[in-house]
């Protein structure tokens, strides 16, 4: 079935190259200046209403032209048919070395001809700054302007008209977290001019499947003012380490206490019901404790570097600087190492890939290893697959698996194959999967006195340059999943006599695409190559998600009978649906979020825009401000409070206190600071910056709200309940809360504030 739709939408996308091919000869025989003046005329007939879709063959015949004329590479074929499907807004599986980084300036340059900015997204900023430099010398030969997204030294900052300048591009490189971050920042300004970017239209991502798959768990926050420290993290900790097996569950990487773990937890902590709201907090702190001590894997999931928690990336065994995980859930894993917990901030502004990435009028991208995925790809952002042949044929050896006992042989085995081929000097990568085997290999090898690179978390600088050199003669590399992504293995004459690159994987990893890309390291453009798997029992991914069955063969050296080997894979298996589940989940729990996000962000770009009837929202805010007040039949007293602290900061001895006096006095008050500010023509502006300053400050607090609450809703599981639900349920009511207190704020600070004059035309806005 897959392939059948592979096949259809492969036909179709030939029918485009034809006619593609057939502006060849055209574009070939312009001269420099007419080839760049295309662009020029391409703007002029979108202009006038020519759609893209029939501008795509010239355009593409154009840039494919330049590329030749600048860089000297010339599409193939292929690769105008993978540019093609970018276009249309699909996923292009291409094999590595295929030559993705040409593929993406066809549609790149064919969508910037709309003047809408279009961007490429890369998975690290260092490949975002070597693809602009290198592609931007043909768009810029074409008359585009190229702008990057990221600093060569990612710690340095950009001011605000860099920024823009940036945004403003006609073609945009740079890096997801860094374009999402930048759009967080771009809604917490307060004057329209500050906002750097303009309207999302069309991205291409790169290596899409470590973006919208692997990242999908890991929303992207921005961080605000500390939290109190908490002095809980020591005693959960020390809880946590008493319990025993059955005193907790864990499952699709979610763990919880059982009855009896809660029944320990209330006799530990002296409660009587831990779930009630007064025990929020001890809740909260046991939940980080229980993942820092089941789920979270020193040397997998972090490293302990300098006395501080660093967390790796899980596709390229990269440390990840300047992140935290959230919600006390770092510091927790502090504490399990000994460690102080470091401070702990507020979120300020969060969002997930998958929403961010949604907001693009049209997306695609491309990737060596997704086509396995391309059901949940479809039903998360609704994008097809499509698997596009390779240029020369694949002329890597695959070969079949071999399975283990236990670690001892499947590392022994691995080795005779490591040194036979290392005698004849042929090149090998070990891809291991985690950090700890590879410094056993790392180990061995050099008492077999063998000279080889470890390629691993610890030293990323040097890691372009280690992958560069893995082809080459007698080179031995050891590297954890698939570091280095992005950089080309490049063979020798004599090493493609040899047979050019082994790659030797240890340990089945934790998805097929891991092992894809791997595998793909070896035979980039029909170059030799030969790839082969070592699994056994002792793989932590078969450990934990194989039957318990399995057990009883570990003492068998190399297992063959099918239908164990079978059973082992099926952990793999086991592990992706799991894993599926929890990206699913940070799905469903992000509707809510997204949704609300969306409502206060569009109200922003309102205000922003001063497209909102100020006198219309005031007395509506008004009039609801005081009716709520009423509801609770307040005494003179409790009128005389809130007229200081929400109409004046002085109170009449003629007021009526009745709530006709009350709304008559603050309409009197309101018109009154209008005819003022607007003798100084400062209405609109004054009202915006009273209005976002509560609207901000409210949406803070809601996301900072929101992050605990999904933090921590899990552990309601055993209340008989559905999450979800309550989570959207309680999600709804905070929002709701949240806007009635906004309400307050916009009357307060409308009211009670004074602007200070400071130069002449400048003035500030002194808040309540
Ligand atoms: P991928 O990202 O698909 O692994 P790259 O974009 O890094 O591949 O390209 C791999 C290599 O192939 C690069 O050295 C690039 O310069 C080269 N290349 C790509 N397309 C062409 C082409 N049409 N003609 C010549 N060389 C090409």
């Amino acid at each position: 079935m897959a392939s059948l739709l592979n096949k259809l939408s492969l036909r179709q996308l030939n029918k485009v190259l034809k006619k593609v091919n057939s502006y060849s000869d055209k574009m070939k025989a312009m001269s420099d200046e007419t080839l760049k003046h295309q662009t020029v005329l391409f703007k002029r007939r979108y202009m006038k209403g020519e759609s893209l879709d029939h501008l795509l063959p010239e355009a593409f015949a154009t840039i494919r032209e330049a590329s030749r004329r600048v860089l000297g590479m010339y599409a193939y074929d292929v690769q105008v048919l993978a540019g093609i499907a970018l276009h249309k807004g699909k996923i292009a599986e291409m094999k590595t070395g295929e030559g993705k980084t040409l593929v993406a300036t066809m549609p790149l340059y064919l969508n910037a001809i709309t003047g809408k900015g279009v961007i490429l997204i890369t998975s690290n900023g260092y490949l975002a700054r070597r693809d602009a430099l290198e592609m931007g010398q043909v768009y810029k030969w074409l008359g585009l302007t190229v702008g990057i997204g990221v600093k060569e030294d990612a710690k340095e900052s950009m001011d605000t008209d860099e920024k823009k300048k940036i945004y403003h591009s006609d073609i945009i490189y740079t890096t997801h977290s860094a374009l999402t971050f930048d759009y967080l920042l771009d809604n917490l300004c307060i004057n329209k001019e500050d906002k750097c970017m303009r309207d999302f239209y069309f991205v291409v991502i790169d290596e899409v499947d470590s973006v919208l798959l692997d990242a999908a768990n890991m929303p992207l926050v921005i961080s605000g003012a500390p939290r109190v420290q908490s002095n809980l993290y020591k005693s959960t900790d020390y809880f946590v380490g008493t319990l025993e097996e059955g005193d907790y569950e864990e499952e699709d990487r979610q763990v919880w206490l059982t009855p009896r773990g809660i029944t320990k937890a209330e006799q530990f902590f002296g409660v009587n019901n831990l779930y009630t709201k007064d025990y929020y907090e001890v809740l909260r702190h046991i939940n980080v404790a229980l993942k820092a001590h089941f789920l979270f894997k020193r040397d997998e999931q972090y490293v302990v570097k300098d006395n501080k928690i660093m967390l790796l990336d899980k596709s390229s065994g990269r440390m990840v600087e300047n992140t935290k995980l959230k919600c006390g859930q770092h510091q927790a894993i502090e504490v399990k190492e000994g460690l102080n917990p470091s401070s702990e901030t507020r979120a300020m502004a969060s969002i997930t890939y998958q929403a961010f990435f949604n907001m693009f009028e049209k997306k695609s991208g491309m990737s060596g290893s997704v086509i396995e995925d391309r059901k949940e790809i479809k039903a998360v952002y609704d994008i097809d697959v499509v698997e596009i042949p390779t240029h020369i044929p694949i002329a890597r050896k695959d070969l079949k698996d071999s399975y283990y006992g236990s670690f001892e042989e499947q590392f022994e085995a691995s080795m005779k194959w490591l040194i036979r081929a290392h005698e004849k000097k042929q090149p090998v990568l070990v891809v291991t999967s985690s950090i700890e085997m590879s410094y056993i290999y790392s180990r061995v090898l050099l008492n077999h006195h063998i000279a080889h690179n470890v390629l691993n978390a610890y030293n990323v600088a040097k890691e372009a340059e280690i992958i560069k050199n893995a082809g080459q003669l007698g080179a031995v590399t050891i590297a954890t999943a698939i570091a280095g992504r992005g950089t080309d293995i490049k063979l020798s004459d004599e090493v493609k006599q040899l047979g050019g690159l082994l790659v030797l994987g240890i340990g089945r990893m934790e998805n097929q695409r891991l092992e894809k890309q791997a595998r793909g390291r070896a035979g980039r453009q029909g170059d030799p190559g030969t790839s082969k798997f070592f699994v056994s029992l002792d793989d932590e991914i078969i450990k934990e998600y194989g039957a318990p069955s399995l057990k009883s063969y570990k003492n068998v050296k190399e297992i063959t009978k099918k239908h164990i080997t079978k059973m082992m894979d099926q952990a793999q298996k086991n592990y992706e649906i799991s894993a599926y589940r929890s990206r699913n989940r940070t799905l469903e729990f992000d509707s809510s979020t997204s949704a609300q996000r969306t409502i206060i962000y569009t109200l922003r770009n309102r205000l922003l825009n001063d497209e909102i009837d100020y006198d219309e929202l005031m007395n509506f805010i008004i009039k609801e401000n005081i009716e709520d007040f009423f509801i609770a039949d307040p005494t003179k007293d409790e009128m005389q409070r809130f007229i200081l602290s929400h109409i004046e900061y002085h109170i009449d001895d003629t007021l009526s206190y009745k709530k006709e006096g009350l709304l008559q006095l603050a309409k009197e008050r309101f018109l009154s600071k209008k005819k003022e500010l607007e003798e100084s023509n400062r209405y609109n502006q004054f009202m915006r910056i009273a209005i976002l300053n509560a609207l901000d400050n409210a949406w803070i607090e809601q996301v900072d709200y929101l992050e605990q609450l999904r933090a921590t809703i899990g552990l309601r599981r055993y209340s008989q309940k559905n999450i979800i639900f309550e989570y959207h349920q309680e999600a709804y009511r905070a929002f709701e809360k949240m806007m009635d207190h906004a309400k307050k704020n916009v009357m307060k600070n409308v009211m009670l504030s004074s602007i200070v004059e400071e130069e002449k035309g400048t003035f500030t806005v002194m808040l309540p």
